[in-house]
């Protein structure tokens, strides 16, 4: 069989890299082989996200440039999947005319049947039914040449139905995959050289609740440590109000657990937090982080923040603020809010008008800016675990490697220091990245 090329381009959140990941893997077994260049392809397909208005936009010009490619080549197929395709569904073809597929969230499993039907038969297909299965989030992905960290899908879905989000409507109500058939996955990751999972869910703390078999989240990461081979366990995302103690407890219990936790705190003002239906006071959010500090001193705290809710007062956006200041995170995404059609965000009133909108995020984004550089300024000189990942981005005759507090440390290293444990002194502190060292031999800086 002639392998054909694969072209697939992934917009949103890390849930849909990992899908891209899956969607790979799949089609490798009806002979698509991944490609870079576009212009080779036989099949593309974009990965949608539709958390934002922009991340929209986004997949929407990039569609008026693909379609020019079907123009030169009219056997191109060219198809969707992921948030974008589930809101639209047979909407997006009569949108998008060089669209072939469009196929949901839950339907990643039929691709290959679906390019198959196209192959013999070019008429338009949409899938978009809800299946509620494990059979997509059961695909393995093999993870690519040289990784040593692999994403692993827990669980899909969310039943939290936060005001602005448009997540539990296009990915469908919260489904737990089995303890047993996640192990069993990261077992096969290990023989395959992966050193780090990060398990993946919109909600990781209601893990095991659909199961009824007494796991939940905190049991799972116990079971994962227990796996001979995985050397790191990191997980997103948790949702604040849910956060248990148990689990709190585990970053001090739990040695392969990483110093990192990402907590979307969302709004530091209590009104707008209940507008939000997040189901948390700002006070019980700073609590739980100031235990997080006491347990794990070296934890670094990352969360997601929404300015300009509908409704947010300058008093609302400056209790924002002073969370910030009081808090002062590792870093943070913040966004605009973009109102979603269908959410109950969109009947409020009081929309913050754009500029103003802007005004907040950027005031709000320099101050992050500074406190994330403190933060790393606070790390130099000290001494550091990395797992070496590879070549750095800046050289080539560097490493780049992770500190267990999620921290990007580029270093001069030799390449077969990659996929193993070295210890570094931290030289410089940047915004988005730290420089270190190797003090002692190479051979002695190898922790393991
Ligand atoms: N499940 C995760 C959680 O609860 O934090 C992440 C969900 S979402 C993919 C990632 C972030 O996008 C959210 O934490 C929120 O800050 C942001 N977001 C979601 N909907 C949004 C909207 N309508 N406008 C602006 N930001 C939004
Ligand atoms: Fe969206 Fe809230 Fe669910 Fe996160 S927890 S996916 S923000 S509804």
């Amino acid at each position: 069989m002639k392998n054909k090329c694969l072209y697939i381009q992934t917009f949103g959140c890390q849930m849909n890299v990992h899908d891209s990941e899956q969607i790979s893997a799949l089609l490798s077994g009806i002979g698509y082989q991944q490609t870079d260049n576009i212009k080779l392809s036989d099949l593309i397909i974009l990965n949608t996200c539709s958390i934002r208005e922009k991340a929209t936009h986004k997949v929407y010009s990039q569609l008026g440039r693909i379609g020019k490619l079907k123009e030169q080549n009219p056997e191109l197929i060219i198809g969707v999947v992921g948030c974008l395709a589930q809101h639209l569904g047979t909407k997006f073809h009569r949108k998008e005319d060089c669209l072939d597929f469009v196929s949901g969230t839950q339907n990643i499993h039929l691709l290959p049947e679906i390019i198959n039907t196209l192959i013999k038969d070019r008429k338009k297909i949409t899938e978009i039914d809800f299946h509620n299965s494990l059979s997509a989030m059961n695909i393995f992905a093999t993870p690519g040449k040289d990784r040593i960290s692999a994403f692993v899908t827990i669980m899909q879905g969310c039943n939290n139905f936060c005001s602005y989000c448009v997540v539990p409507y296009l990915r469908g109500r919260e489904i737990s995959r089995t303890s047993k058939d996640i192990i069993e996955e990261i077992i096969k990751l290990v023989d395959l050289g992966i050193k780090e999972v990060t398990l993946l869910g919109q909600n990781v703390n209601s893990y095991g609740k659909n199961l009824n078999d007494g796991s939940n989240f905190t049991s799972l990461i116990k079971k994962i440590g227990e796996i001979f081979g995985i050397k790191r366990i990191r997980f997103t995302t948790s949702h604040p109000r849910d956060l248990s103690l148990e689990l709190m407890n585990c970053f001090a219990e739990e040695e392969k657990l990483c110093s990192h936790i990402h907590l979307p705190v969302q709004s530091g003002s209590n009104r707008v937090l209940e507008l939000m239906n997040r189901g948390y006071k700002i006070e019980e959010y700073t609590k739980k982080i100031d235990y997080l500090r006491k347990i794990s001193p070296q934890i670094s705290i990352t969360s997601d923040i929404i300015v300009g809710f509908p409704g947010e007062t300058v008093k609302d956006y400056q209790e924002t603020i002073d969370m910030m200041e009081k808090i002062r995170f590792d870093s943070t995404f913040s966004f605009k809010y973009s109102e979603r059609e269908g959410t109950a965000a969109q009947k409020l009133e009081g929309k913050i008008p754009e500029d103003e909108k802007l005004i907040r995020l950027e005031k709000l984004q320099m101050m992050q800016n500074k406190h994330t550089l403190e933060k790393n300024i606070e790390l130099e000189r000290s001494l550091q675990e990395l797992l070496v990942e590879g070549e750095s981005k800046n050289s080539k005759s560097d490493l780049m490697g992770r500190t267990s507090s999620n921290k990007i440390v580029n270093f001069r290293g030799e390449p077969d220091l990659i996929g193993k444990f070295v210890e570094v002194e931290i030289s410089k502190a940047y915004l988005h990245s730290l420089k270190g060292k190797i003090k002692k031999s190479k051979e002695a800086c190898i922790v393991y």
